[in-house]
């Protein structure tokens, strides 16, 4: 059964066609620029050099009729016709309080996501026209949501309530949501196979720390807090975003540098986090390098960085009364080998011990635990395409 998972962007639309038999990727692509000029397919077929379409992407019904005819091309496709996709999945942002798994989208479904709209009015508006877009090429092919909030309403109300008045949580829905749980549920799940034992008994820290990152406390396979908050704002320090700050910041910005909340919006979301404290980069590696070239205020960035996840590690111990395993996942928490000591080195007092050469690797699934620490450590590749292709085949099977 083959399965198309769909990633839609406001100017750009990723996929991947996979088999979900043998779980094998057959195909992916990004359709760039879309509405914009010079816009293009490119497409990888397993196994081959990738094919760059150029045409014009004026709309996203567009650029997925394209899809299906690159993906069906006699040329560099990789199936015969549109009957060889079973389902579409498609990735969703925000599924507020109303999703608390994927579902098979029918009108109801539709509807509830569109009433998230305002919670993620950059994100859920571009996802929603990527669904469109498909019941429209693929008539009849049942399509599946997959949200990123989902995996994170498990969170009893004492994580994910905020101290205001209480009705702005009844009227704007002002609370803690949590993102990138798609991620978090697959390593969770993939650490309990690596640990052979049962995800009901285990306590498990994920941290999926890329250019954007979260940090989440997993018990008995259910998320317990998180680090991201009403938006993808709130927690670590990211490429450019600051993560946790005193709200009162806010404020005084506004008003002493005469600040829009439009404008204020642009700096803790776009100028913050490593590109806004280093004032290099908001890539790891950019900043990494001028840090051994001596520049202080990206070692500082880098400090931030790794203080704040290993703060979370330790806040997310107590909450869960003790931890069993810790994750590292994405971009950085996958690839950068320094960061990644940085942030679990210290933490002898809670039994984790990393192992220096074991943590000398880049992806995969391996444990960099030292012998006898109490604490297992891992490196664990995410796979969100994955998960959201075996989403949608379990739930149209
Ligand atoms: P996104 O949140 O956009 O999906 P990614 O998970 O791809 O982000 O992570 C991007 C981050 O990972 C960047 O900061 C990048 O510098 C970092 N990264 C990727 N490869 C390496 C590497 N080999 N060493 C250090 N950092 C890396």
């Amino acid at each position: 059964m083959n399965i198309l998972v769909i990633n839609c962007g406001s100017s750009s639309l990723k996929y991947q066609l996979i088999d979900s038999s043998n779980e094998n990727v057959l195909a992916k692509g990004l359709c760039d620029r879309i509405g914009i000029a010079d816009s293009f397919i490119k497409q990888t077929v397993t196994g081959k050099d990738a094919t760059v379409i150029n045409v014009d992407l004026k709309d996203h019904n567009i650029a997925i009729a394209e899809v299906v005819k690159a993906l069906t091309s006699k040329e560099y496709g990789v199936i015969e016709s549109l009957a060889d996709i079973s389902a579409v999945g498609h990735r969703i942002v925000h599924g507020g309080e109303k999703f608390c798994e994927s579902v098979i989208i029918d009108d109801e479904a539709m509807k509830a996501i569109e009433d998230c709209v305002p919670l993620a009015p950059l994100h859920n508006p571009a996802n929603i026209i990527g669904i469109k877009a498909c019941q429209a090429a693929m008539p009849g092919v049942p399509q599946v949501a997959v949200f990123d909030t989902a995996f994170h309403q498990t969170m009893p109300s004492e994580a994910y309530m905020y101290a205001l008045p209480y009705e702005y949580y009844t009227k704007h829905g002002i609370r803690k949501y949590g993102f990138h749980g798609t991620s978090h549920k697959y390593v969770a799940e993939r650490c309990a196979a690596l640990m052979e034992k049962p995800i009901e008994d285990l306590k498990i820290i994920t941290c999926h720390i890329g250019n954007g990152g979260s940090i989440a406390a997993v018990k008995g396979g259910k998320c317990m807090d998180t680090s991201m908050g009403f938006t993808p704002l709130d927690g670590l320090e990211m490429g450019t975003r600051s993560g946790i700050l005193d709200p009162a910041v806010v404020l005084f910005l506004m008003d002493n540098e005469n600040l829009s909340s439009k404008d204020m919006n642009t700096v803790l979301n776009k100028k913050s986090g490593l590109a806004g404290v280093s004032g290099v980069s908001s890539d790891m590696r950019d900043v990494t390098a001028a840090a051994k070239e001596g520049n202080e205020r990206a070692k500082l960035a880098l400090d931030i960085f790794a203080y704040r996840v290993k703060s979370y590690i330790g806040q997310y111990a107590a909450v869960m009364n003790g931890v069993d395993a810790i994750v590292f996942t994405a971009g950085i928490g996958e690839n950068d080998i320094a960061t990644r000591l940085a942030c679990a080195s210290g933490l002898e007092y809670l039994g984790v011990t990393v192992d220096a050469e074991k943590n000398n690797v880049r992806g995969g699934e391996v444990e960099i635990s030292a012998d006898g620490s109490k604490v297992k450590v891992f490196v664990i590749s995410t796979n969100e395409e994955l998960a959201i292709a075996r989403e949608t085949a379990r739930l149209t099977k």
